[in-house]
């Protein structure tokens, strides 16, 4: 299981395949997606569009364009209401599917961003523990042998997930 925390802008990230944390219509946005489609090119705004969107907890993959990866998945991460909503499986399904996704694609490596803790509101401490818990259980259920970087954009959330990784992850550090 290799699972890394990194800070950074996740559109310089040199791996096979980005996650892109998209909204249902898959046809751009602000914070990350915006950054994704910017780096990518046009090229990408074009594909998306003919994939008919995407529903919340699922993913669809394209080619990366300009960027350096080979790949970006689009998935959408539900936006935070209260916790009340289903919003933890949503999540979960989010880093689930992406990794089925870069699997089938014959990924060797893949970066995520924090999916739906900037505009969506989820709590960044939520957030971190429903992403490694749906990692783990990934690669205790399969013979994986991605490599994962989540991808921080400020030293803030780098240390929420640090700080997870070491009180539930132990031997992931
Ligand atoms: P959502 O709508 O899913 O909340 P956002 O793009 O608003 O998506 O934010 C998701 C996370 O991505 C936030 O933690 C934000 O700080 C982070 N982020 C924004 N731009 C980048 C980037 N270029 N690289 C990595 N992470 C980014």
């Amino acid at each position: 299981m290799k699972i890394q925390v990194i800070e950074g802008d996740i559109t310089q990230c040199r791996v096979d395949a980005i996650v892109n944390a998209a909204n249902r219509s898959l046809l751009g946005g602000g914070g990350v997606d915006g950054a994704i489609h910017r780096a990518a090119g046009p090229e990408l705004l074009n594909e998306c569009s003919g994939l008919g969107g995407c529903e919340t907890g699922e993913a669809r993959i394209t080619k990366g364009y300009r960027l350096a990866a080979r790949h970006v998945i689009h998935t959408v991460g539900p936006v935070w209401s209260g916790g009340a909503r289903g919003e933890a499986e949503l999540l979960r399904r989010c880093y689930l599917n992406s990794m089925k996704l870069a699997e089938q694609a014959g990924c060797g490596s893949i970066a995520f961003p924090a999916i739906s803790t900037g505009v969506y509101r989820y709590p960044l401490e939520e957030a971190a523990r429903v992403a490694l818990k749906a990692l783990v259980e990934y690669f205790k259920e399969s013979n994986s042998d991605m490599e994962v970087f989540l991808v921080c954009f400020d030293s803030t959330s780098a240390e929420v997930y640090r700080k997870e990784i070491k009180e539930n992850y132990p031997h992931l550090q």
